[in-house]
């Protein structure tokens, strides 16, 4: 799938391999044209952290995988910046907790959503996975948000219990906090407002998240929740992990 010119030796390989699927999605029309300082404003926490899951991440990866495994309906919701730089992970997941993906993007339009539909459905093959993607025929809204960006699938986001929202806008997030759903977030700016308001929040790039849950997932199978989580602490460890990381460097 990657047709990269730089070598996986290269110090920044990662880095590269992910602005290279974001220039794909771009020219595939997936992308909305903020897409690229989203991913900056990322790539600049990711620094920050040492370009490394933490131990903070880890838990909190542990934890929302356990929460995801015991919902009643768990959903992954899919935007733009997540279909280029993640969609196999994210559809490897939603196959390992027999739950659907929703593509739901913040700058709706027909062309967008169609593109990262084909390119979710595309990867669904040839991964061979059975797994349900909506977006495509959204007939219910998400309360409290105003114009397309509120359209969901009742039989989605609607009616989910708990749902994965990577990369998630603050406002989207609270919304869906509103509406009594388990809310995990993965975002690498421990300070933004999705990150705070989410239930669980991950403070990891979106990549390396994906494919630690994926591990957890074959080699421990049924995660168990840990009832002492507390949402706010994790995402102060997250924060003093990246200072502590400045101040070593
Ligand atoms: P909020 O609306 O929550 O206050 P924001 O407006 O600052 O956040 P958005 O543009 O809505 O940010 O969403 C992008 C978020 O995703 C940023 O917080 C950025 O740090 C994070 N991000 C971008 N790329 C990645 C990535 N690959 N992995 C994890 N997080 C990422
Ligand atoms: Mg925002």
């Amino acid at each position: 799938m990657d047709d990269i010119a730089a070598d996986p030796s290269h110090p920044r390989y990662a880095s590269l391999l992910m602005r290279h699927r974001l220039e794909v999605a771009a020219k595939k029309g997936m992308l909305a044209a903020s897409a690229m300082i989203a991913h900056g404003r990322g790539e600049a926490f990711d620094y920050l952290l040492g370009e490394r899951t933490t131990a903070s991440a880890q838990r909190a990866i542990r934890q929302a995988l356990a929460s995801l495994q015991s919902a009643k309906k768990p959903v992954l919701s899919i935007n733009g910046n997540v279909a280029a730089l993640a969609c196999d992970e994210m559809l490897r997941l939603a196959d390992a907790l027999s739950c659907a993906v929703e593509v739901n993007i913040f700058y709706r339009t027909p062309e967008r959503m169609k593109a990262i539909l084909a390119h979710m459905n595309e990867r669904k093959t040839v991964l061979g996975v059975d797994v349900p993607v909506l977006g495509h025929a959204p007939d219910a809204q998400i309360p409290g948000l105003k114009g397309p960006r509120a359209a969901c699938h009742s039989d989605g986001i609607l009616e989910s219990d708990t749902i994965l929202v990577p990369l998630e806008d603050g406002d989207r997030c609270q919304a869906l906090v509103a509406m009594g759903k388990e809310v995990i977030v993965i975002d690498l700016n421990p300070l933004s407002r999705s990150a705070q308001q989410a239930t669980i929040t991950i403070v990891d790039e979106l990549s390396r998240a994906l494919n630690s849950m994926l591990t957890l997932v074959e080699v421990e199978g049924e995660i168990e929740a840990d009832p002492d989580y507390d949402h706010e602490a994790v995402l102060g460890e997250g924060l003093s992990e990246m200072l502590n990381t400045m101040k070593d460097s």
